[in-house]
């Protein structure tokens, strides 16, 4: 293992640089990859070029890109629809919450109110009102809201969408920016039919149904190839939300999918891993851009720098993956348990406690081995990151396996 982390990488590995990076992005399929092809293949020609400088700064941009361009999420319907309990849900913000979005008031102003979400400072979702209510057509419509700065729009409904609605789609389209038919209250529709058929009653169905008059509809009104998700604004983890989750992310440009995926809530395990998934592609990147410009021999202890600058990212991680004390302990609360009986379970709170004598240093670099042991094929690409990366990446295993934990708990209680 000495060897691997000793090494600073000299001229004729540069090959193994280009073949390294190449390799490392085959791993993530071109929908889920938080750099563009054309920033890959960038990096790809610089590394082949032996231009080292400029893979350094191709990386260093792209990853100040993802870090900063700002996501916009524009939410239209009209009053009573589930706007803001859609945009409480997508932030993770209890409809009780200081800062949520006011549910179940009736909208008298036409402003279109932005909130910030909680922990991606970038993104922001803007509730914005009905076309039906603003009686304007579409063009006036968009260009009111200001339509260009939003990546996507969101056209909220608890009825049947309107022909201003599916006017107003064609437009988006015309615009050349997505749109989203969103569907909410199925869980009342689920209700109601089971009260009203309480032995034939049959969920599936029921959801097929609503969907497939949905899309007749939309499909006789003249939109080709129409979607609309079925969702329960109280229950993000059920019926279509967390698919709709998953295609917003899919859709949007490369550089905006880790800050996206990682503002979504902890609805499914699978959402659990597209985050990990992003943050493990992002601390690769830098990474990487550390890594292939290190003139630091990479031998002995961790400097004290480092162990802060690793305390301080683990912590980063528990909040992005919702396993922080603060949201364990609002856990706790919700479901009236104590929270040390949440912790229990899960590694991350205790990752960085020392026992007697132990220094914090000397335990990570125990994790260091032990995660190199585990890892072998990571090592074996000759690649040389700082140790502290290293770490990073385990931090980001516990991190995301706790998460897990904790959801399946949540699951298993109900
Ligand atoms: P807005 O006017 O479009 O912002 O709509 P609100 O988000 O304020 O929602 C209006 C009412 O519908 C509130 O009482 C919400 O609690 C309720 N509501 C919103 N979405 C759902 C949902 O998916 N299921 C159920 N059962 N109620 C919902
Ligand atoms: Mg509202």
């Amino acid at each position: 293992m000495g060897q691997l982390f000793s090494s600073t990488p000299k001229d004729e590995d540069h090959g193994d640089l280009e073949s390294s990076f190449t390799e490392y992005f085959k791993n993530y399929k071109e929908e889920s990859k938080i750099i563009s092809k054309e920033t890959v293949r960038l990096i790809e020609l610089h590394l082949k070029k032996g231009n080292i400088q400029g893979a350094n700064s191709a990386i260093s941009d792209a990853l100040k890109n993802i870090d900063t361009v700002p996501i916009n999420v524009a939410v239209t319907g009209e009053s009573g629809a589930g706007k803001s309990s859609f945009i409480n849900a997508l932030r993770g913000v209890k409809d009780e919450e200081e800062d949520a979005a006011e549910t179940g008031v009736t909208e008298t102003t036409m402003a279109i109110t932005p909130y910030k979400h909680p922990k991606i400072k970038t993104l922001t979702l803007w509730d914005l009102p009905g076309i039906g209510t603003m009686k304007f057509p579409p063009k006036d419509y968009l260009e009111k809201v200001e339509f260009k700065k939003y990546d996507f729009f969101v056209i909220v409904s608890t009825t049947r969408f309107t022909k201003y609605e599916v006017d107003l789609a064609k437009a988006i389209r015309l615009m050349k920016k997505n749109y989203y038919f969103v569907r909410t209250k199925v869980d009342s529709d689920l209700e109601n039919e089971k009260k009203c058929k309480p032995r034939t009653f049959d969920r599936e169905k029921t959801l097929n149904q609503i969907r497939s008059s949905y899309l007749h509809i939309l499909r006789d009104n003249g939109i080709s190839e129409p979607q609309v998700f079925l969702i329960s604004n109280h229950d993000s983890s059920d019926y279509d939300f967390p698919v709709l989750v998953d295609s917003l992310f899919k859709e949007l440009p490369a550089q905006k999918r880790h800050n996206f995926m990682l503002s979504v809530p902890n609805i499914t395990e699978a959402a659990i891993q597209r985050k990990y998934d992003s943050a493990k592609q992002f601390v690769w990147l830098e990474a990487m851009k550390d890594g292939v410009l290190s003139t630091v021999p990479i031998v002995g202890i961790l400097k004290d720098s480092d162990v802060e600058k690793l305390e301080a990212s683990l912590s980063h991680y528990r909040v992005l993956f919702g396993v922080d004390d603060e949201s364990l302990e609002f856990m706790a609360k919700d479901a009236q348990v104590p929270v040390e009986q949440l912790k229990k379970n899960l590694k991350s709170p205790y990752l960085l406690q020392t026992k007697n004598e132990e220094t914090l240093g000397g335990k990570l670099l125990k994790y260091l081995e032990k995660f190199a042991s585990a890892n072998g094929g990571l090592l074996a690409t000759g690649l040389y990151f700082r140790k502290s990366f290293y770490l990073q990446f385990h931090f980001l295993d516990i991190v995301t396996e706790d998460a897990k934990v904790l959801l399946r708990e949540a699951y298993s209680k109900i």
